[in-house]
């Protein structure tokens, strides 16, 4: 695995830099000769959440169900917990799901439904009972524990779904699209959960997603991903920072380039003015804040020059192309 693919790694602590608890390796699908997931590679460490993010169609699903050992890939490989792809049943004893919206019997109360679960994980019923009210608890649903799972509303049968999927104690956990359907306050208590989970429980979690802002408030990874194809992959901060735009390139007359530089450089919100090719007149100015703030910066850069009379040659938004991918990729779908 080359540096690139551990990318979405790198979680430090006391310990440095911990070893990643998922690696993937060159997954591919196709469905009927048609690709589905070109070559998926990437690695998460424990406690991290990394969002899959991408429009209907990227291959999302996809990638979720070869790692949950639901579909084989055609090509790569991959390890959870140290576990080969080419042991399923391992696998599966490692990993949470969350179950799909309609899969919950109408008729069996959350304690019941989550104790059914801890004992075909070899709890004992005592032990088993016991789980299911932690567990119920951790999702906020110990006061409903004995009601029927029909009588629930989306975002409670999210939350059961989610302390389902920590019956077995995972090493990672999947969550496609979990917020489907919620409303915005239902959303809001799910990502906090999902938060809280990763943080508290250690759980690496993977996250799949078609809006942005569901992946920039709680994801600390992303890979972005068209038409099974990744564009781009790493932290948040770095992928949609960058995608987002966090500096300016301007290019002026090599005459005013000290002047420029000595401008923008007594600007508040400018970290710092980097000369860029040898007497070619272009700076790359670098400032401070992530995407609605730089937008203003940007401006104010311009500003700046204007009013100290510095012509202008050209002026770029840092990112602008990674910016085109996402807007290519996105169409309507990421907000
Ligand atoms: P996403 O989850 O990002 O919406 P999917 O992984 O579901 O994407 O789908 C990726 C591509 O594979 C799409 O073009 C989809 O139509 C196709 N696809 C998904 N599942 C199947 C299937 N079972 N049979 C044939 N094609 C499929």
């Amino acid at each position: 695995m080359n540096s690139e693919d551990t990318a979405a790694t790198g979680r430090t602590s006391g310990a440095g830099v911990q070893a990643p608890i998922l690696e993937a390796e060159h997954l591919k699908k196709a469905y009927n000769g048609r690709p589905a997931l070109r070559d998926l590679s990437f690695s998460l460490a424990p406690g991290r959440i990394l969002g899959f993010l991408g429009p209907n169609g990227a291959g999302k699903t996809t990638a979720i169900r070869i790692l949950t050992t639901i579909l084989e890939p055609d090509a790569g490989r991959f390890t959870i917990a140290g576990i080969d792809s080419r042991c399923p049943e391992q696998i599966r004893a490692r990993i949470g799901v969350l179950p799909e919206s309609q899969g919950y019997p109408k008729e069996m109360t959350g304690v019941g439904y989550l104790t059914y679960f801890a004992r075909h994980y070899g709890w004992s019923a005592k032990d088993a009972q016991r789980l299911s009210w932690a567990l119920l608890e951790v999702v906020g649903l110990q006061h409903r524990a004995r009601s029927l799972i029909g009588s629930y509303s989306r975002g409670m049968r999210q939350r059961l779904g989610i302390a389902r999927a920590l019956v077995n104690d995972p090493a990672v956990v999947f969550l496609d699209e979990p917020t489907l359907g919620l409303d915005p306050r239902g959303q809001q208590e799910l990502l906090a959960l999902i938060r809280r989970l990763a943080r508290e429980h250690g759980a690496a979690v993977i996250l799949c997603s078609h809006l942005l802002s569901e992946i920039e408030s709680v994801c600390d990874d992303v890979v972005i991903l068209s038409q099974g194809q990744v564009v781009a992959k790493g932290s948040v901060l770095d992928v949609i920072g960058r995608a987002r735009g966090s500096g300016v390139r301007v290019q002026v007359p090599l005459s005013a380039m000290a002047d420029a530089e000595q401008v923008l450089e007594a600007l508040p919100f400018v970290v710092r003015v980097v000369p860029k090719g040898q007497g070619s007149g272009w700076l790359l100015v670098e400032v401070l804040g992530g995407s609605a703030e730089s937008n203003i910066a940007h401006n104010a850069v311009l500003e700046a020059l204007i009013l100290a009379k510095i012509p202008i040659l050209t002026f770029e938004a840092e990112g602008s192309r990674l910016q085109e991918v996402f807007l290519q990729l996105t169409e309507e779908t990421i907000r």
